[in-house]
């Protein structure tokens, strides 16, 4: 068998009024063969840049027996060594094709995904939705969830009290940071030690990713444990977070980490530091959150998955084989390959309008008080100063 085509399906993945953070993008891959069967991937990193990028790495591609996963991965890492360091857009990209590989290979032989990467651990993958409040955690808790993660600065602390007060201490409660480069490593152990209290599952992205020290400082001052990882790329970009134990869940993000089996290699890597994995899914489609749960069936140090509850419609038009979610877990399917498809006549209704997404007005009046009202900075909604204009410098 030979690989003869690639092909992509970028699509608008919001709301169609949608701006800011909502602008979303997913980028579906079709790896094609001479004998008929295609392969399926996703890598929604960061979507229309990735797309550019599969289309310079395709020809490498086309006549290789698509079996050699390991190879062609490598082919592909070796082929982008003069844009210098991979990041998130080469090992997105490598990412979507390999999914894809494996996808076929699966198809090829009659069997699941998991079955390639190591059989099963388990026959269903939990998984955590989002509540930013209180009734809405009750909401996700009533359909039968056990786990909600709530996130930002704003009301941060008082989110999750009212949380822990409405579903009590049996659901697992994560808070997530998401890393704003406003916020100071004082500050975000300050806000973790006020969080102790409430048990948390873990702690994420408390800074921004790119300074590790920063990272290791929260880690130690901090008795949560602390997860981290969605915006590295590849095992290389998380292998110092593991080595040196400074984080206790690692997360990386099945649309652009580089692939399914560099997510295994992390996920080993982990196991080797009791370590566990909690995959990003924050801004993925549904194909590479299934290709997430084939994976995450195989790996002994699994912890949970992140899961987009009530996602934007196009969520459940484009894919068939959509996930079967019960009592906060998603049932590991037993069809060949990812056991999905795309629906290509639902992925050309939503034609991209652009994936850059400016943070709102708001997010001005987070790097102003961080350095002013600092009386209110954590606990209290941020407004702005009322001699703040907008972009004024301070
Ligand atoms: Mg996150």
């Amino acid at each position: 068998m030979k690989i003869t085509h690639i092909q992509t399906y970028l699509m608008h993945a919001a709301p169609p009024e949608a701006g800011g953070w909502a602008a979303r993008n997913w980028l579906f891959v079709k790896v094609f063969t001479d004998e008929g069967i295609y392969g399926v991937g996703e890598a929604s990193g960061w979507p229309r840049v990735v797309e550019t990028a599969i289309e310079d790495l395709s020809p490498l591609l086309v006549g290789e027996d698509p079996g050699n996963i390991e190879r062609l991965w490598h082919k592909m890492l070796a082929a982008m060594m003069c844009h210098g360091m991979t990041g998130i857009v080469g090992s997105g990209a490598m990412t979507g094709i390999e999914m894809a590989l494996w996808d076929l290979k699966g198809k090829a032989l009659g069997v699941p995904v998991w079955s390639l990467l190591g059989g099963k651990m388990r026959d269903r993958v939990r998984v955590y939705a989002h509540a930013h409040s209180a009734e809405r955690a009750r909401q996700l808790v009533d359909r039968g969830y056990n786990a909600v993660k709530t996130g930002g600065l704003r009301n941060c602390v008082e989110t999750v009290v009212a949380i822990r007060a409405e579903v009590g201490p049996e659901v697992d409660l994560m808070v997530d940071v998401h890393g704003p480069p406003w916020l100071t490593t004082r500050d975000a152990i300050a806000l973790g030690r006020r969080l102790e209290e409430f048990d948390l599952l873990f702690y994420e992205d408390p800074v921004a990713p790119e300074n590790i020290e920063a990272i290791a400082r929260v880690a130690e001052a901090v008795e949560i444990p602390i997860a981290a990882g969605e915006r590295h790329a590849g095992v290389y970009g998380v292998r110092e977070l593991i080595e040196r134990e400074i984080i206790d869940v690692v997360q990386p993000d099945t649309g652009r980490a580089g692939g399914l089996w560099q997510m295994k290699k992390i996920a080993a890597l982990a196991e080797a530091h009791y370590i566990t994995m909690a995959p990003h899914d924050g801004s993925l489609g549904p194909v590479a959150e299934m290709a997430a749960v084939h994976l995450l069936a195989t790996l002994p140090n699994f912890l949970i998955l992140e899961h987009l509850e009530d996602d934007v419609p196009q969520r459940y038009e484009v894919m068939t084989g959509q996930p079967q979610i019960k009592d906060s877990h998603i049932l590991v399917p037993d069809a060949p390959g990812l056991g999905v498809d795309l629906v290509e006549k639902a992925i050309a209704k939503y034609p991209s309008r652009g994936n850059l997404s400016p943070p709102d007005a708001s997010y001005d009046y987070q790097y102003v008080w961080a350095q002013q009202g600092r009386a209110q900075w954590l606990s209290d909604e941020p407004t702005p100063p009322p001699e703040y204009r907008a972009g004024q410098v301070f």
